[in-house]
């Protein structure tokens, strides 16, 4: 018996432990300090009404004899896949309901996608970059290849021309960084993956933040991307299901590799690997999709939008570089005075007592910069920038 040795290769993450520590003995020496986070991943904004109205009918209904449900199809409920179907619809972006798969999470998709994939292949992730990226190959032992997003590019890289990889990562609107690619970058992107008979996987679990009209919310948005790119969205962010659970997977029939179909493959993997996502959380899905469960999470999406602006206001006020913010809950600055990344944690835990991220937690290239996120409360949110304003006209 010889494990998979793959797993020693995985470099430990202390970024948050480490934050958790530090924020802990902060608190310890000064206990009457009012700590303001801003580095929550999480959403904080309950499930809407109609939301939960739908959920608890369901369960209700998983009580009766008529309504009872037990396996589900592994792919979803028909009627969620018609709902999303549509929400593509109406981004003049045209699927058919076998492309599309109901899974309990965009990470879980992410990781489970490289089961399709020779582990031979080269893999291209920018830097910095959401870690799940690095550890699933790397747990595969794929050769991983980094490609530098950084101030010169406004962390928006795209493949050189002559740079080869057979599988691609695109996270927009990305995380940590906020920044979101453009439909002339993602031209780019869909380009290089089609000369180089490469694949993309497009992470848009930010997408709902996107309200420029001009950016693109799916790659299938651009052309030929049906040809090269499977999409991973979630509703963790778009509607508060991180602990609820759910997400979709994009898989078009036109993607076909050494005369093989993916959507064929992952349909096969999910029929063996998955047994569906729960009734109950399918139907509170669906009310997502629905005209007022929209009109609901917009309002939730609005609150982290306003946040958000108040603390790129903060940083234009003080001439700070950052990236995001706009159309995205995170917000990437450049550390002022070229602080280090966890030097400007400690300035800010010390003095004003706002937690945020370290950029270098996400990367080589995060060092220097710093994540802030908008999932606080507005009144919260307010206070910090208030303090972080009194802070920066000081230094
Ligand atoms: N992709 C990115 C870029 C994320 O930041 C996250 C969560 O933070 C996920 C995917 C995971 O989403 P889910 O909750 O659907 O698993």
């Amino acid at each position: 018996m010889e494990i998979n040795n793959n797993y020693k290769n995985l470099e430990t993450s202390y970024l948050f432990s480490t934050i958790s520590k530090k924020v802990f003995e902060f608190i310890n020496e000064h206990p009457e300090k009012d700590i303001i986070r801003l580095g929550i991943g999480d959403v904080t904004r309950p499930l809407c009404k109609t939301v939960v109205e739908a959920l608890q009918k369901a369960c209700v209904e998983m009580g009766t004899q008529e309504g009872f449900h037990g396996y589900g199809p592994e792919q979803g409920y028909s009627f969620l896949r018609e709902k999303i179907q549509k929400y593509y619809q109406n981004r003049k972006v045209n699927l058919k309901t076998q492309e599309i798969f109901i899974s309990d999470g965009a990470k879980s998709d992410l990781g489970n996608i490289l089961d399709i994939f020779s582990k031979k292949n080269k893999v291209l992730i920018p830097d910095p970059v959401y870690p799940v990226y690095v550890d699933t190959n790397t747990m595969d032992g794929r050769e991983i290849v980094f490609l530098e997003a950084n101030k010169d590019n406004n962390f928006l890289p795209v493949p050189d021309k002559n740079l080869k990889a057979d599988i691609a990562y695109i996270c927009s609107p990305n995380n940590p960084t906020g920044a979101v690619y453009n439909k002339d970058q993602l031209t780019a992107w869909v380009n290089w993956a089609l000369e180089n008979n490469a694949v993309i996987l497009f992470d848009a679990a930010y997408e709902s933040f996107i309200t420029d009209k001009d950016l693109p919310r799916s790659i299938y948005e651009i052309d030929g991307a049906k040809s090269c790119a499977i999409e991973f969205c979630s509703l963790s962010k778009t509607a508060g299901f991180t602990g609820t659970r759910l997400g979709y997977t994009i898989v078009p029939l036109d993607l076909n590799y050494n005369n093989t179909e993916l959507n064929k493959m992952w349909l096969r993997r999910q029929t063996t690997k998955f047994n569906g996502v729960s009734y109950i959380i399918q139907k509170g899905a669906e009310a997502v999709f629905s005209e007022a469960g929209q009109e609901e999470i917009k309002e939730n999406i609005d609150y982290y939008k306003k946040n958000a602006s108040i603390i790129a206001d903060t940083l234009k006020k003080h001439n700070i570089w950052f990236t995001g913010g706009i159309n995205s809950p995170y917000i990437w600055l450049k550390c002022p005075s070229n602080m280090e990344s966890w030097e400007f944690f400690n300035c800010l835990l010390y003095n004003i007592a706002v937690v945020g991220t370290p950029g270098c937690g996400f990367g080589k290239n995060g060092e220097g910069f710093f994540r802030l996120t908008s999932f606080n409360s507005y009144e919260a949110t307010k206070e910090a920038m208030e303090r972080l304003d009194n802070l920066l006209s000081n230094l």
